[in-house]
Parts: C-alpha cells; structure tokens; sequence
C-alpha cells in the first residue's frame, strides 16, 4: 500500500505545515516545498517508499511540533532516522547549522543524500521563481552554500545530480548577471 502511505505522509505534513507559509513575498503555503521535494525525487526515477516518504515529512521536526514518536510510530523508524538526518539542530545559530550541513553531507546515508539534493534544488528554484526580498548578494551565497552540500552528496542518482547542476547552472548565470 505505497500509495496509500504515500498520501497520508502528505496529509501529515499538510497538518503540521498549516499555518506556515514560504519565505517568498507571494505566502505560497508551506506544504508546497515537501510535495516538490518528493515530486523531484520521484522525477529522478527514485521509488524508495522510505525515501519519498520522509521527503514529505523533512521539515516537521525542523519546523513544526512534531516529536520523533509520532512519525516513527505512524511511518516507521527507517523513514524516522532519514527525517533525522536532515533535521538541523535549531538551537545553533543559522551560520553554525549551515556549517554543519556542509561537513555532514558525505556521512548522510543514501536516502538522506538524496532527500538533501532534492531539497536544495527545491529551495533554488524557489529563489529564482518567487519574488524575495533577499539581495542578490544573499541569494548567490545560498546558491554557493547549496553547492558545496551537494559536493558532499552527489554521485548516487546521475539524473537527480544532473537537475541540481542544471538548476545552479542556470541561477549562478542569472545572479551573476544582476548587480549584488
Ligand atoms: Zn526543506
């Protein structure tokens, strides 16, 4: 029954994100950035249960009141510990968690490096989508920030690996282009 669980993670996270919204300028609602990491996963070909399940629920211990019990006891403890891996440790501050993400990324399981480079393109084509207001100058230093944790997750899935390259690609030239 993937289908079916696959469908509940979704209701869950819809849940849990409900009164978040993105950080765009346009309030897209939070449930938007799970669903597109799951969906680009699925678009690479990945059909993990695990993997596109805890694609869906990445961001609910992060960001929401969602305890480690409740979702290993509704989605197992394998979709648990790849949730976990991906889960920064809110009580650092942002330059230290960004830090860590980078040195983390080539001990990640698979799943988690995945999940990770999925992740990572979703928020870059948000940032060159949605209208923000970051400067161009804080929007090329998450593209080069995105990179180097995708340095140390790449080489699993050659057409997740192509799709991140095209997105950074694509947005470095853009940014570039644009006075800081
Ligand atoms: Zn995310």
């Amino acid at each position: 029954m993937n289908e079916k669980t696959l469908i509940e993670a979704a209701l869950f996270a819809a849940e849990k994100h409900r009164l978040q919204r993105r950080k765009s300028l346009l309030s897209i609602p939070y449930i938007n950035h799970p669903l597109a990491v799951c969906y680009i996963l699925a678009q690479s070909g990945i059909s993990s249960i695990n993997v596109l399940v805890a694609a869906l629920l990445h961001d609910t211990i992060e960001d929401t009141e969602t305890s480690p019990d409740e979702i290993a006891n509704l989605f197992g403890n394998e979709v648990l510990k790849i949730v976990l891996e991906v889960t920064d440790d809110k009580t650092l501050n942002d330059k230290k968690r960004k830090e860590l993400q980078v040195i983390k990324a080539p001990q990640l399981s698979q799943g988690a490096k995945l999940l990770k480079i999925a992740d990572k393109i979703s928020n870059l084509k948000d940032i060159l989508t949605h209208p923000m207001d970051w400067s161009n100058k804080r929007k090329k230093d998450y593209f080069l920030w995105s990179k180097q944790v995708f340095d140390g997750c790449k080489g699993i899935n050659p057409q997740l690996d192509k799709l991140f390259e095209e997105t950074y690609n694509e947005g470095i030239e853009k940014l570039s282009s644009l006075p800081d």
